[in-house]
């Protein structure tokens, strides 16, 4: 089954968007199956970011990111990867449709509440850079047959 890596970042944290968050992707019907409360050390933060490190946003995006801790999860279901994202809305919330997680409770391009993986080999990288596999749990959710076919 596909995963992907969601990570409620620090604006959304504050703002006590972590449940409202965690709600849009239980109804959805995806399965969390790992979860971290941190803020993110450095090291981490550039492994992360790392086709960003050399843009001009970066350096708002590290202070940003590390100015308080995130909610880092990964989260499994069908097609998980596109519709997460199609969830999340886009990166400029000025752009983001209504019912998105950021066209509902963002305005800047920067703090945008949520981070998700982009593409399913991103997901797999994200993962292994946040998580060890033996911190995934594998279990089977009790609606799973009525949402399956
Ligand atoms: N970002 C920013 N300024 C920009 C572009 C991106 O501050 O001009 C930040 C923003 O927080 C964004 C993150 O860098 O979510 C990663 O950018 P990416 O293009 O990968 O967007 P995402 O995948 O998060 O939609």
């Amino acid at each position: 089954m596909e995963r992907t890596f969601l990570m409620v970042k620090p604006d959304g944290v504050q703002r006590g968007l972590i449940g409202e968050v965690i709600t849009r992707f239980e109804r959805r019907g995806f399965k969390m199956v790992a979860s971290r409360f941190e803020r993110l050390p450095d090291a981490r933060v550039m492994e992360h970011y790392a086709e960003h490190v050399q843009k001009p946003f970066f350096p708002g995006l590290k202070a940003y990111i590390t100015s308080g801790p995130c909610f880092m999860m990964v989260w499994e279901g069908k097609d998980i990867v596109k519709i997460s994202r199609d969830m999340i809305g886009a990166t400029n919330p000025a752009g983001a449709a209504p019912g998105t997680i950021r066209g509902d409770f963002a305005l800047e391009i920067g703090m945008n509440v949520i981070h998700g993986s982009d593409s399913v080999e991103t997901a797999n990288r994200e993962i292994a850079i946040h998580f060890k596999p033996e911190e995934l749990v594998s279990y089977t959710r009790i609606d799973e047959q009525y949402l399956y076919e």
